[in-house]
């Protein structure tokens, strides 16, 4: 579905990726891992041309999206992206921010689109809270709304940016739940996470970013129990 090959990014004279190889079969989770600064955020930007790459190419659904002539709305539209930060439109219901895109962008009319958001909504424990506006949801209703929202225009490919870092963690757990949910059904997706038990427990890959670079990637079993490389190995027995 996705393969980036040799993909590097930097910030003026920093370098925040390097040869970052990755591919995503459609019905993978492929979880990042690794410290703060580690390139994570970054490199999800990346795969949804939120920021340019300096060199090697992104494929998606056999396309190369990184070819600057492409366009980036077209590739957003089949890949949902979802931040820690819910971003949700404060003056608009719950109902309208979700089929706000299917509507808008995708030209779904009106019955459609909430016919969709409220069966989604119902999905994840918030059918009661179309009609509310976000500000009188709780922070992990809001993130399950920013989950459906993305969801909304069924795209082919999930980008989950630690989206319960900002959750305490009692509402944590709902919002890893409706992502299991999401994951046993088969939807594709790579999310950036510090949830190591989530990650192990949701992942088919695990990716461990160190300073821009992919030092290690395998299934979660192999990562969390018999890592190959001693940086993975530090930085498991730091979180875990
Ligand atoms: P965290 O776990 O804290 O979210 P991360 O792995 O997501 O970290 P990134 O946000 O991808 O890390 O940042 C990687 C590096 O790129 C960091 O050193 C950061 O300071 C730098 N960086 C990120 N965005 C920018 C930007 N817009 N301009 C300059 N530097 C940036
Ligand atoms: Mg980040």
């Amino acid at each position: 579905l996705l393969e980036a090959q040799g993909v590097r990014k930097s910030y003026g004279d920093r370098v925040v990726l390097q040869d970052v190889d990755l591919t995503v079969q459609t019905g993978d989770v492929v979880c990042l891992i690794g410290s703060s600064g580690s390139g994570k955020s970054t490199l999800l930007r990346c795969l949804n041309l939120l920021e340019d790459i300096d060199d090697g190419v992104i494929r998606f659904e056999g396309r190369e999206i990184s070819d600057p002539r492409v366009d980036k709305r077209d590739v957003r539209r089949r890949i949902g992206i979802v931040f820690q930060a819910y971003n949700l439109f404060p003056h608009l219901s719950v109902l309208d921010n979700i089929t706000l895109a299917p509507r808008k962008v995708h030209g779904l009319g009106r019955t459609e689109a909430e016919t969709r958001a409220r069966e989604l909504l119902d999905r994840f424990g918030l059918g009661e809270h179309a009609k509310s506006h976000p500000d009188r949801l709780s922070g992990g209703q809001q993130q399950r709304v920013a989950l459906v929202r993305a969801l909304a225009t069924r795209p082919s490919l999930l980008l989950l940016d630690e989206i319960t870092a900002a959750l305490d963690p009692e509402l944590t757990a709902g919002v890893l739940d409706a992502v299991r949910t999401l994951a046993a059904e088969g939807t594709t997706m790579v999310l950036a996470t510090h949830e190591m038990a989530f990650a192990r427990d949701v992942a088919t890959t695990v990716c461990f970013l160190e300073r821009g670079v992919i030092l290690e990637q395998g299934p979660p079993e192999q990562i969390f129990t018999d890592p190959r490389e001693q940086r993975t190995r530090e930085f498991l027995r730091r979180v875990l």
